[in-house]
C-alpha cells in the first residue's frame, strides 16, 4: 500500500491525524505523549484535527468533515458501547488510514475479559452488588432519562466486548499494551515519509517471530515442571526461562517486537500483550502446547494436578485476547 498522499517536507501539507479511544484505560494515548521530544516532530508533521483526551473537539467536528479528510487515524479501544461503535464507524468514513492501536482495539484487550461474563452479571456487580453500593431502589443506566432540561442519553452497553475489526474494516494493527512508543515513532515516521507499507491487514511495528527467539533466559528444552506458581509464590533466580521454574510466561505465544521480551528483561513474564504471531490459531491453545513441553510426568491423573495449579487459565491465557480467540466469550444466558 503505497500512501502517496501523506509525503511530508518543509514544502507540503502536514497530514491530518486523529487519536480515538473506545474502551481503554486511557495509557494508550499516554502512551503517544510518552514519544517526549520526538512528540515536536509528529507536530511538526501532522495537525491533530481530533484527539478528544487532549484537545476540545466535538464529534460534530469530525461529523462535518468530508469523507476520507483525515490522513491517519490511531484508534485504542475496544468496542463496549454504541459510542464506541459510532465513532469507529465515523472515523472510517472520515479516514484515508486507519490503524488500530494497541491491545484492546487489535484483540479486546484487558476490557474483552469481560466476554467472561455477560452485561447482565456485569450491571447486577456493579450496580446491586458490590460493598460499596447503595442502591435501594435498583437502578440501573437507562439509555434514554427524560429531564425538564429535556432527554438524557447513554450509549448502548453491549453484552459482548468487541474488536475493532469486528465492526470496521482495519487497515493496519499495531499492537502493545501500549505499544512501545519507539514503535509508534517508527510507525509515525513511515507513513508521513511516504515510504511503501505493508500489505493491507498487517501487523506493523511487530515481528513475525515469538518472544522467546529474542528472550535471553536460559532454556534447557527438558520436561522438568511438577508444579506451576504465581510469579509471587517462588523466588525467580534471574536467569532461568520462567516457564522451565513453573511461572506461566506467555513468550511462546506472543509476537515480538516490544524490546527483546521487555517485560522478560525486568524479571517479569510475558503477559502476551503483543497477540500471538500470524502462525499460531489460538493463543491458550498454543500456551497449552507449551506447558506441555515443560511438565515432568507421563501419569494423566499427576497431569491433571499439576495444570489444576495454574491459576485463573482463561484469564491468564486469554488476557489480551479473548474477544479474538476462537473461544471469543464464555457461553451463557442472555
Ligand atoms: S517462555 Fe518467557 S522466559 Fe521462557 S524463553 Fe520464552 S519469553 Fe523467555
Ligand atoms: S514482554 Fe510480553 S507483556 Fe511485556 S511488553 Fe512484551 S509482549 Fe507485552
Amino acid at each position: 500500500m503505497k500512501n502517496k498522499n501523506m509525503e511530508n517536507t518543509d514544502t507540503k501539507p502536514k497530514i491530518k491525524m486523529a487519536i480515538y479511544w473506545g474502551a481503554a484505560c486511557g495509557g494508550c494515548c499516554v502512551s503517544v505523549l510518552d514519544v517526549h521530544e520526538s512528540l515536536f516532530d509528529i507536530v511538526a508533521a501532522a495537525d491533530l484535527v481530533f484527539w478528544p483526551i487532549a484537545l476540545d473537539f466535538k464529534y460534530k467536528d469530525v461529523e462535518a468533515m468530508p469523507d476520507k479528510h483525515i490522513d491517519l487515524t490511531l484508534f485504542n479501544g475496544a468496542i463496549r458501547n454504541s459510542e464506541n461503535e459510532h465513532i469507529a464507524k465515523l472515523l472510517r468514513q472520515k479516514s484515508k488510514i486507519l490503524v488500530a492501536y494497541g491491545s484492546c482495539a487489535h484483540m479486546g484487550g484487558i476490557p474483552g475479559l469481560a466476554n467472561f461474563s455477560n452485561k447482565k452479571e456485569i450491571f447486577n456487580r456493579v450496580y446491586h452488588e458490590t460493598e460499596s453500593t447503595e442502591n435501594p431502589d435498583k437502578i440501573t443506566p437507562q439509555t434514554k432519562h427524560e429531564v425538564k432540561e429535556g432527554i438524557l442519553e447513554l450509549p448502548v452497553f453491549y453484552n459482548d466486548v468487541l474488536t475493532l475489526n469486528q465492526v470496521i474494516d482495519v487497515d493496519y494493527y499495531l499492537p502493545g499494551c501500549p505499544p512501545q512508543t519507539e514503535r509508534l515513532v517508527e510507525v509515525f515516521t513511515a507513513i508521513v515519509s511516504g515510504a511503501e507499507l505493508p500489505p493491507k491487514g498487517s501487523v506493523i511495528g511487530a515481528l513475525e517471530k515469538p518472544q522467546c527467539d529474542d528472550c535471553k533466559r536460559e532454556k534447557t528444552d527438558k520436561k522438568i515442571v511438577k508444579k506451576f506458581y504465581r510469579p509471587w509464590e517462588i523466588e525467580d533466580d534471574g536467569k532461568t526461562c520462567f516457564l522451565e521454574q513453573g511461572i506461566i510466561c506467555m513468550g511462546p505465544a506472543t509476537r515480538g517486537g516490544c524490546g527483546n521480551a521487555r517485560c522478560v528483561v525486568g524479571n517479569a513474564p510475558c503477559r502476551g500483550c503483543y497477540g500471538p504471531t500470524e502462525d499460531v490459531i489460538d493463543p491458550g491453545a498454543k500456551m497449552l502446547s507449551a506447558i506441555a513441553s515443560v511438565i515432568d510426568s507421563t501419569d494423566p491423573d499427576e497431569i491433571d494436578k499439576i495444570i489444576e495449579d495454574i491459576p485463573d487459565t482463561g484469564g491468564t491465557f486469554y488476557r489480551f485476547s479473548l474477544p479474538s480467540a476462537v473461544l471469543r466469550r464464555k457461553v451463557m444466558e442472555q
